[in-house]
């Protein structure tokens, strides 16, 4: 998006969003694009920024003028910027709003270090999942606060990877940096393509390890792949669907 945008003047904008319906950025120019986990910032001359946030399903796609576009029907269309050489198409975002760029802090400032961002600090993430050892590593680790970027799909092949079962306690993970580490290199080997695949292979239905696999064999040592709603008392965090094996994850679990 920053190779496509940046230093470049917008030719046309339009926002599919209620609030915004009238806005127009047309003429002015892209300074940079930056993401903050999910989150991603289209900083624009004005000392304007449009924030957008993924959420679980939604995209950005890149369009040369003319092409066909591909990300979904028209009616999931939230948001598109061109300029002369790219149509920057934004599908199924959940959040699509104009904001002071001098105000960006109050949509990301709480965030941990971005997996795939410049400031990349695996100490200080680690520092953060210990602040509440208690707390199981499956929420912990969707928790934009101690980490940035890592959705429910990474965090279900991370844990398998690693051996563990979402429910265990930070305190009883043998090497968080390890798991850590293991969760930015599955999003990195993805960053330049839209599929995701943890297990090397594109091939639809071998892309990955437990996640979305209920009931089929692992990959690994054939045991069933088992999933479960995991949640948290007091916190705000929506339940999310776990995906693991029984015999290649250790860890409590439930029954
Ligand atoms: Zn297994």
């Amino acid at each position: 998006m920053n190779d496509a945008l940046a230093g470049r003047v917008l030719t046309r904008t339009d926002f599919r969003v209620p609030r915004l319906a009238t806005a127009d950025l047309t003429g002015r120019e892209v300074r940079e694009v930056v993401s903050r986990g999910k989150h991603m910032l289209t900083r624009i001359d004005g000392g304007v920024t449009l924030h957008t946030h993924f959420e679980m399903d939604g995209s950005w796609r890149l369009y040369r003028p003319g092409a066909r576009w591909t990300g979904g029907p028209a009616h999931q269309v939230r948001v598109v910027l061109e300029n002369a050489e790219w149509q920057a198409v934004g599908y199924r975002l959940p959040v699509v709003e104009l904001l002071p760029t001098d105000d960006e802090a109050t949509v990301v400032g709480h965030l941990g270090p971005d997996l795939l961002g410049p400031h990349w600090d695996p100490a200080e993430v680690v520092r953060r999942l210990l602040a509440d050892p208690g707390r199981e590593i499956g929420p912990a680790l969707l928790d934009q606060r101690n980490l940035a970027g890592i959705g429910n799909l990474y965090k279900a092949e991370t844990l398998f990877l690693s051996g563990l079962t979402p429910w265990t306690a930070v305190r009883d993970v043998p090497d968080l940096a390890a798991v850590v580490a293991r969760a930015r290199r599955l999003m990195r080997a993805n960053r330049d393509h839209w599929q995701q695949t943890t297990t090397g292979s594109t091939h639809r239905g071998e892309e990955h390890w437990v996640f979305e696999r209920a009931g089929r064999p692992c990959r690994r040592c054939g045991t069933p792949i088992r999933s479960a709603h995991q949640s948290e008392r007091g916190r705000e965090l929506q339940a999310r669907i776990c995906y693991w094996c029984p015999a290649c994850q250790a860890g409590p679990a439930p029954d």
